[in-house]
């Protein structure tokens, strides 16, 4: 009778002649997660992956693997033999453990037969089981519709019992979906949506926009920190750091007062761009949200698409403020986003930002300005640092 854990693989179950592919990016991503706990083997067996590793380490093992994007949950199991008094005896033994921590007083025994070879058939795995579990815990009574716990029992080449299904958050394994470059600020919405991209596969990057000196080093160590926070799910990060001072400065010099928020926006998309293109990164991605604020209007977006040729993600355009905030909080970039630290120069933020921008105007006011000089002379002097 061995402790093991079981994770379960939801949407990768479902991709056909790729599944291998996704099952091995997320056996990559496992095992670098819980190589410095330290851990027997790792295998995969009918549609599921086993850990073999000490149980004393299971929690901590728990704790990190639930971060990894395409495990849908997780399960300590009993793996014994296909052999049905050993069944009973961890079925009994895992019961115990789970009656002793309390409220339980209904359960159901759920069978998957995986190998059909085995003679005995599911249903009746299930009614065997459950009279041992009966005549050993007198207390217990089976409920079928709503019981307090399910005994699951999956006969493989091995068998495994477990009750417990400790949720991940499913998704995609990181680096199945191609490299983004996430404009991270220091808000609340990009982190949310570095999260969302990054669990549907895409491995992340980030670049920061700062205008020091005018915004602070503690602005910077903000940022630092969320992506810090965002690199718990993703793996290392590379971080670009870019001050748009400069720039900014420029615009204001040089272009309508109502429209600095949008010019902005575009040389902050054609620096992300070039650096995109640079490093083999194939989109880019944002916190917008439509509606927002008054620059993520549509006409915002086309005007801001309009600057760069590779594709934008935005994962949070049709959430509200609430949905995004209860995201933040769960992934636990919440509290660090709302510190008070500005993250671009507001020196020079109009009163009253243009809504409906025309890419025509907007081409006008730009050709007051050395565009490429300007993208090029701050890329020239960013910073890059490695987030871990
Ligand atoms: P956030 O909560 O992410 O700061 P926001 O509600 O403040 O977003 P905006 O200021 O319009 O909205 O920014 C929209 C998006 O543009 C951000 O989500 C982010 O992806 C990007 N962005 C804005 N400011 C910066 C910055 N200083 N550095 C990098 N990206 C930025
Ligand atoms: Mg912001």
């Amino acid at each position: 009778m061995d402790k093991v854990l079981s994770v379960s693989l939801g949407e990768i179950a479902l991709k056909g002649l790729n599944r291998k592919y996704f099952e091995n990016q997320l056996i990559s991503q496992m095992k670098k997660v819980i190589k410095d706990i330290g851990y027997n083997k790792i295998y995969k067996e009918q549609g599921k992956i086993y850990i073999e590793a000490e149980e004393i380490h299971f929690p901590q093992m728990i704790n990190r693997l639930k971060k990894v994007f395409g495990l849908v949950y997780i399960s300590p199991c009993i793996r014994v033999e296909k052999d049905m008094d050993e069944v009973a005896k961890a079925s009994i033994e895992i019961m115990k453990d789970r009656v002793n921590r309390g409220d339980v007083s209904t359960f159901k025994v759920e069978t998957n037969r995986a190998d059909k070879k085995f003679p005995i058939k599911s249903p009746e795995i299930s009614r065997q089981m459950g009279g041992v579990i009966l005549t050993n815990f007198n207390d217990l009574k089976v409920d079928v519709h709503n019981p307090d716990v399910y005994l699951y029992i999956d006969i493989k080449q091995n068998c495994y019992i477990y009750i417990d299904k400790i949720k991940g958050y499913g998704g995609l394994p990181i680096g199945t979906n191609g490299k983004g470059l996430l404009l991270l600020s220091g808000g609340i919405d990009s982190p949310v949506a570095g999260f969302l991209m990054a669990k549907r596969g895409v491995e992340i990057s980030c670049i920061h926009y700062h205008s020091y000196p005018f915004t602070s080093e503690r602005a910077e160590d903000k940022v630092k920190s969320l992506a810090q926070i965002l690199s718990r799910y993703t793996g290392k990060i590379t971080m670009y750091s870019v001050n748009v001072l400069d720039i900014q400065k420029s615009i204001n010099a040089k272009c309508p007062e109502d429209e600095m928020t949008i010019l902005s926006r575009r040389f902050m998309m054609r620096i992300a761009e070039k650096i995109a293109i640079k490093n083999g990164m194939n989109a880019l991605i944002t916190g917008e949200s439509l509606g927002q604020v008054a620059s993520q209007t549509i006409n915002g977006i086309s005007v801001t698409n309009a600057a760069v040729n590779l594709p934008i993600l935005r994962p949070l355009i049709g959430l509200d403020k609430v949905e995004i905030i209860d995201i933040a909080k769960d992934i636990e970039t919440f509290e660090t986003s709302i510190l008070p630290f500005e993250d671009c120069c507001t020196v020079f933020l109009p009163k009253h930002p243009v809504t409906r921008p025309k890419l025509q105007d907007i081409e006008v006011s730009e050709s007051a300005l050395n565009v490429e000089e300007l993208v090029d002379n701050a890329i020239e002097r960013m910073e890059v640092y490695t987030i871990d």
